[in-house]
């Protein structure tokens, strides 16, 4: 097999939690390309239809939209049916779906920290488990789990420490989940992206100001990244092209955390 060939994700079935928009649509888009049929499961259900609609329509291959809210058990379970019931099998996870607020600390409601929690790692735990259940009987599986340059370093300007503490706890929780679960063959990593220009980030970047400056300035590449740079990660870390990886922390920042 050549190594291209090891790129290529034919016949094979990704789940995409928050692949309705930004960072998840863009890398859903790149493993489309590459040949999977694709589950788009977001909690906006007519964005996730439209994003189906198009990555079926530009790649020909098979795509639906999941109404689902990762942080509830029911949904996700019922996902795993759905899903079993379409395609009968699962090949790729990418746990993408993530929220992201601005607090100082001393300001932040003990449920919005919760609720940080819940959208960011808690919800990995859930869909890995629910989803885990099918790629353990098919002794197959790629998890890929967004975490953010935010789980290695502290961002500045902005006060967010619920999002770097969810993110780091990302970064510790792929690595524990790929310990456990080689033997299952299921690679789990994760790809630690820096200032994306994506939904999460558009208003802060429409505004600019001092901190978009320091964003900037502490980014060697000086420009934020666009979702398509995601891509060749996430389909080299979905696909066979990276078979001895696992526990990985891919970072994809313009040089932000080698400075
Ligand atoms: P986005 O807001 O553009 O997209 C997030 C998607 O997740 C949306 O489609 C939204 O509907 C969905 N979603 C939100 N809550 C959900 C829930 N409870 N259940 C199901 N779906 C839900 O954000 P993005 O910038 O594409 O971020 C995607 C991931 O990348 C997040 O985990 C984020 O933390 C991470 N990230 C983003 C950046 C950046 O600069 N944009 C940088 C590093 C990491």
């Amino acid at each position: 097999m050549s190594i291209l060939d090891k790129f290529k994700l034919d016949n094979q079935v990704a789940i995409v939690t928050g692949g309705a928009s930004g960072l998840g649509k863009a890398m859903g888009k790149g493993l489309a390309e590459a040949g999977a049929h694709l589950v788009i499961a977001d909690i906006n259900l007519e964005l996730a239809q439209a994003t189906a609609d198009e990555f079926t329509n530009d790649t020909g291959n098979k795509a639906i939209a999941c109404k689902v809210d990762v942080t509830n058990v029911d949904d996700v379970y019922q996902m795993v049916e759905d899903v079993k019931k379409e395609f009968g099998r699962i090949d790729i996870l990418f746990n993408n779906a993530g929220i992201n607020e601005h607090v100082k600390f001393e300001d932040m409601p003990y449920d919005r920290w919760v609720k940080n929690m819940d959208v960011n790692i808690n919800s990995m735990v859930l869909v890995s488990q629910a989803v885990g259940e099918v790629m353990i009987e098919q002794k197959r599986g790629s998890i890929v789990n967004t975490s953010s340059m935010s789980g290695i370093i502290v961002n500045t300007p902005q006060p967010q420490a619920a999002y770097n503490t969810s993110k780091g706890a990302v970064i510790m929780f792929t690595k524990s989940l790929a310990n456990e679960w080689a033997e299952h063959n299921i690679r789990v990593n994760t790809i630690a992206p820096g200032y994306m220009k994506t939904e999460l980030t558009k208003d802060y970047f429409a505004q600019g100001g001092e901190m978009i400056d320091t964003w900037m300035k502490f980014t060697p590449m000086g420009r934020p990244g666009v979702p398509e740079e995601l891509q060749g990660a996430a389909l080299y870390l979905a696909s066979d092209a990276s078979s001895f990886v696992t526990g990985s922390i891919v970072t994809i920042d313009g040089g932000y955390t080698a400075l």
